[in-house]
């Protein structure tokens, strides 16, 4: 079942991967940048926005100098500008206690304000090339329809046996790509609502297809 469903997801994701320019980079400090923008955002929008922060504030001790004002004008099209103070304050601790570079460790990460699970483990990820997998709503949907795997928490992903569930399906080679895939996969065919099970690659042993 499991080889299966990465042989089939990534085949679809080498033929239909979505395009963003955080993905063309290893700068963790600009994926840092990219994740926070993309909290309840949809991903085209934020990329004319991130491409203009990461121009004008190309460093952490940068941004920590930002104008806050100016920031916030800067975001105001993706709605949510208190990501503006957000990102100065996160940029002001990393200058001052990591010497200008984003700390390269879970427990270090997720002491940034507004950093949890989900933006740390993108960081390791994408910015540093650590075997992690961040579990947002599209993994736990794909996962739990396909698998077939159920949680009785209202919000599931605080179910930590879940999660660890969905962590045992994973085989941690080319972990890049395949976090990518099941994001994309998740965006583009298994939908939140009427998912597109019939033209899904998937759907020969999807348990939410039986
Ligand atoms: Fe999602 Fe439907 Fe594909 Fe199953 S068959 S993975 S529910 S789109």
């Amino acid at each position: 079942m499991c080889e299966y469903f990465w042989r089939q997801l990534l085949k679809w994701y080498y033929k239909n991967k979505r395009s963003f320019s955080w993905r063309e980079t290893n700068n963790e400090f600009f994926i840092l940048i990219a994740e926070i923008l993309l909290q309840q955002t949809n991903a085209e929008k934020v990329e004319p926005i991130y491409n203009q922060i990461i121009k004008k504030y190309s460093k952490p001790s940068i941004l920590a100098e930002a104008n806050l004002h100016d920031l916030e004008n800067i975001i105001q099209p993706l709605g949510l500008s208190y990501r503006a103070k957000r990102l100065i304050r996160i940029a002001e601790i990393i200058t001052k206690n990591y010497n200008d570079s984003v700390p390269k460790n879970k427990s270090e990460l997720i002491k940034l304000p507004g950093v949890g699970e989900y933006i740390s483990d993108a960081v390791l990820c994408y910015g540093l090339q650590k075997k992690t997998i961040p579990i947002d709503t599209n993994v736990l949907r794909l996962f739990t329809r396909f698998f077939g795997l159920i949680s009785n928490f209202s919000r599931p992903r605080n179910d930590k046996i879940l999660i660890k569930e969905i962590k045992k399906n994973y085989y941690y080679n080319n972990i890049k790509d395949k976090n990518y895939a099941v994001l994309d996969f998740a965006s583009k065919i298994c939908i939140s609502k009427k998912p597109k099970c019939r033209i899904c690659i998937l759907n020969n042993k999807c348990e939410y297809y039986k």
